[in-house]
């Protein structure tokens, strides 16, 4: 199948973009939604998670507490490690089982961290960026989240930056803070038909 990795920063409108992909006829496999299945109640990952870092990670529900993790990791980058030995391969491994059994006209891999793992370039035939402005991410995870902006700011600045996305990026869709959601529909439309025509090639 024709493979299409697609990313962006957080708030970037990666999400919104992938699932106009997936409403076109695209298979989509999201990463952080396999991530996230992994640490719910009764997630694979979650025994690893709790043999590795205690009971306390785990919140009443028996989901991973992200909150907590996220400020381990954000004081550790050894615990960032030892997560991501945990969770990495069991992401990469769910992602081939779906990718196996995906249909559709092209495959989408929605991939948050694509540019900061370094492994995706060999999988893809094309990786399209989704571009916008810090001050526009900002505004839309906080109205997404209610985080604060400093909690924002701060994972941000884990993640690559604006420039090194940009650089390895065969398309790219601006989506910042003057693009209508209109126009968004419009760009992804024409990438869309461009990447239909590719896979048919
Ligand atoms: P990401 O997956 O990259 O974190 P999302 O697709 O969830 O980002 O978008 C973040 C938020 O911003 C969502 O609530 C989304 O609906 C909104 N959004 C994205 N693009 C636009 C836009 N062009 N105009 C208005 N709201 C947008």
């Amino acid at each position: 199948m024709y493979k299409i990795g697609l990313t962006g920063g957080i708030g970037s409108g990666k999400s919104r973009v992938a699932d106009l992909f997936a409403d076109w006829g695209a298979a989509v496999i999201d990463t952080d939604v396999i991530a996230h299945e992994l640490t719910s109640p009764g997630g694979a990952a979650i025994e690893s998670i709790r043999h590795e870092f205690g009971p306390d990670i785990i919140s009443p529900t028996g989901a991973l507490d992200r909150q907590a993790m996220r400020e381990l990791v954000f004081e550790s980058p050894q615990a960032r490690q030892r997560l991501e030995s945990i969770i990495h391969p069991m992401i990469s491994s769910v992602t081939q089982k779906r990718a196996d059994a995906a249909q559709g006209c092209y495959l989408v891999f929605v991939v948050p961290l694509l540019v900061e793992s370094g492994r995706w370039r060999d999988r893809v035939d094309r990786i399209c960026v989704v571009d916008c402005d810090p001050e526009t991410q900002i505004r839309r995870v906080q109205a997404r989240s209610g985080l604060t902006p400093e909690a924002i700011a701060r994972i941000m600045s884990a993640q690559a930056s604006r420039e090194a996305r940009l650089a390895v990026a065969d398309d790219v869709i601006v989506n910042d803070g003057r693009t209508s959601l209109d126009e968004l529909v419009r760009h992804a439309r024409e990438l869309h038909e461009a990447w239909c025509m590719r896979a048919r090639q």
